[in-house]
């Protein structure tokens, strides 16, 4: 089977990584049944190629599938104790430490993530998760339940047994985490699909797989587009659920796949348009760090990002000033993600970089006013500028619709109430944040927006124990803590006669 090895001279990371290209299925490499198409895996930093990967199709999931139903019956779900699914999780984390620098080399180069952010931020972050769901592993419990003395009830959480996993290209290594980590402490196996413009971590990912030992079929990788691979996955009768993260649009088709085919559970995380309210009485010094981090970091392309930043009226004007000066010197860190002084990447597709243009126009075109950049960063790759709209209303584009990009929205308010209300006015419900040194207010208005988290006085902290997920057309079920082990099993209530007569 196909592999490449990528090489990187650029400080701080100077080496080459060798990656198997094909796709990992029953713990080896091998290559698509059907065809040798291959897919160009893009550098978003200069819009060249780094490399190519192999293109599965629906014949592979089938293959995959299969493999993943053996597994489970042979040698994981309930017959593998949950101590050994644990203590396998653990080495998969500490491999993951090990190799921390060729998986943040990666996220640079392929996702334009800058070098210190993705070793720091993403790979802590999924080294942390995958830890915390092997300490899950060996303490998933049922009850048992009081009805009568002639009756013994209880209940087991038992896995599904093959569950898909489809995720996008914002975080591949953290949503790869997400998703993989309550799956395999729950003892389910995994079909999973990268996203196929950031498929490289995912590769060396499933090297690490089998280095930690884990049997062959648990976890299989089958790269591809959306429309084939994600399509066969979400269609498929021997796969019980579906884990999504990605758009609004596709969670919806992935919704109706399960409804015309075996009825599978389907999870969903979507899109978002968080607003960011700020109030008078906040602390304005940390508050505007706080508010940059949460619309800016990942050039935007968080799900969770605040892209709706409400003001209030009396402390507007210091606001800004103090918020652009950060926004500009975000601006000024823009370039080279393995520079160590850069913060601010590329976007990652030309896709993904005409669509924000666009939106850009759009604002301009509905009467919003460009604060701070509105344009493009450079000649070479897909930068944009960080950009601030001001003069904006709650009609258009660029305040209702998700951009996905480094540009925030600035609306100003009066009142608490006339705040929630508008914070409220979108289909979405991912996420808030509320800053306002009244924490009796700061409360309040937490839980009066219509969000599945609510960051107060800080922004983007998620964390391994803390459930995650969206409110409204923001996705169905949770992500994260005892909570995401609940996704991945079902309850069965058992009942057993203790001497009840007929
Ligand atoms: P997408 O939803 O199209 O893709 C996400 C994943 O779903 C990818 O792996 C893709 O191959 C797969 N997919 C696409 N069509 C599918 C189908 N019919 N059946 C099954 N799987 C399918 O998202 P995108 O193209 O990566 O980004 C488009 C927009 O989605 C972004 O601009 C943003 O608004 C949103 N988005 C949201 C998140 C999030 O974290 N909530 C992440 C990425 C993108």
């Amino acid at each position: 089977p196909s592999h490449c090895v990528v090489d990187i001279d650029t400080a701080p990371f100077k080496g080459s990584i060798k990656l198997n290209t094909g796709l990992f299925i029953d713990g080896q490499w091998v290559d698509p049944v059907d065809s040798k198409e291959m897919i160009d895996v893009i550098n978003p930093s200069t819009g060249k190629t780094i490399s190519q990967v192999s293109l599965g199709s629906s014949k592979d999931v089938n293959i995959a599938v299969k493999a993943a139903k053996m597994a489970y019956k042979t040698s994981w779900g309930l017959k593998c104790p949950g101590a050994t699914r644990g203590r396998l999780l653990t080495r998969l984390a500490d491999l993951i430490e090990r190799d921390i620098d060729e998986f943040a080399a990666l996220e640079a180069l392929n996702a334009g993530k800058p070098f210190h952010i993705a070793k720091a931020q993403d790979m802590a972050g999924v080294i942390q998760w995958i830890r915390y769901f092997g300490g899950w592993a060996d303490k998933i419990q049922g009850n048992t339940i009081e009805t009568s003395e002639q009756k013994l009830a209880y209940t087991r959480h038992e896995p599904y047994g093959v569950v898909g996993q489809i995720i996008p290209w914002n975080f591949p290594m953290l949503m790869l985490a997400w998703k993989v980590g309550p799956a395999l402490a729950t003892g389910n196996c995994i079909v999973f699909k990268p996203s196929e413009m950031t498929p490289l971590s995912a590769l060396k990912f499933a090297d690490l797989v089998n280095e930690a030992g884990f049997p062959p079929g648990v976890v299989n990788l089958v790269n591809g587009y959306g429309t084939t691979v994600g399509q066969a996955i979400s269609e498929h009768m021997d796969i019980a659920k579906v884990a999504f993260t990605g758009s609004t649009l596709v969670g919806r088709k992935i919704l109706e796949a399960s409804a015309r085919t075996n009825l599978k559970v389907v999870t969903l995380e979507l899109g978002g348009k968080s607003p960011t309210i700020i109030f008078d009485d906040c602390n304005l010094e940390q508050t505007v760090k706080w508010a940059s981090l949460a619309m800016y970091s990942n050039m935007g392309q968080a799900c969770v990002a605040g892209s709706r930043i409400f003001v209030q009226e009396g402390i507007y004007p210091q606001f800004m000033e103090k918020f652009t000066a950060i926004v500009r010197d975000l601006g000024r860190a823009t370039g080279d993600p393995f520079s160590s002084t850069t913060r601010h990447g590329p976007q990652v597709s030309k896709v993904q970089f005409d669509r924000i243009m666009g939106y850009i126009e759009s604002g301009k075109e509905s009467g919003a006013t460009v604060h701070l950049g509105g344009a493009r960063h450079g000649t070479e790759g897909f930068f944009i500028q960080p950009t601030i709209f001001t003069d904006c209303t709650p009609d258009m584009k660029i305040v209702k619709e998700e951009i996905f990009g480094p540009v925030a929205a600035i609306l100003k308010f009066k009142t608490e109430e006339e705040v929630i209300e508008a914070a409220n006015a979108t289909v979405y419900g991912l996420s808030s944040c509320i800053f306002s040194e009244n924490i009796s207010r700061a409360l309040r208005v937490a839980h009066a927006i219509e969000s599945g988290s609510a960051f107060v006085n800080s922004a983007q902290t998620v964390e391994s124990s803390v459930p995650f997920g969206g409110f409204k057309q923001s996705g169905i079920g949770r992500e994260h803590g005892e909570y995401a082990l609940a996704t991945y099993t079902q309850v069965k209530g058992v009942h057993v006669n203790l001497g009840m007569m007929i």
